[in-house]
């Protein structure tokens, strides 16, 4: 089961990536995104109403997962999305990690920012692996 197909499309304006110049907060996570790091900023129409998205590197990859799993996510929604299919039939314990990351607002324990982690494989690449 999975949240893409009953959301209207986002009209996606314009789409960079951008180093912070000042914090931001990740319309995924709800992190803070720090001077110096980059970010994607997007800029959209949905409804009828321009929207603006910033996301934060490591969110980048949950819609990357998604992206591949689903064909598609939807925006402020990665989180629920990821969880769901955690809670559905095996994944690798990579997707799992990447929930709980993205539930952690990707800090260790100690607080500190985690590594970026690698996109792990979708269902569809490890059905054409094996
Ligand atoms: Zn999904
Ligand atoms: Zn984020």
């Amino acid at each position: 089961m999975c949240m893409i197909e009953d959301v209207d499309k986002l009209l996606v304006l314009s789409d960079v990536t951008r180093k912070a110049a000042k914090s931001h907060r990740c319309c995924e996570c709800g992190r803070g995104i720090e001077r110096g790091e980059q970010y994607r900023y997007e800029t959209g129409v949905s409804d009828g109403r321009v929207v603006t998205h910033k996301t934060c590197a490591h969110c980048l990859i949950v819609r990357e997962w998604l992206s591949g799993e689903c064909g598609g996510w939807v925006y402020t929604m990665t989180e629920e999305d990821l969880v769901e299919h955690c809670n559905g039939y095996g994944h690798p314990m990579s997707v799992y990690r990447l929930a709980v990351g993205q539930r952690r607002r990707w800090r260790t324990r100690k607080g500190a920012l985690m590594p970026l982690p690698t996109c792990p494989p979708t269902t569809h690449e490890r059905a054409g692996a094996a």
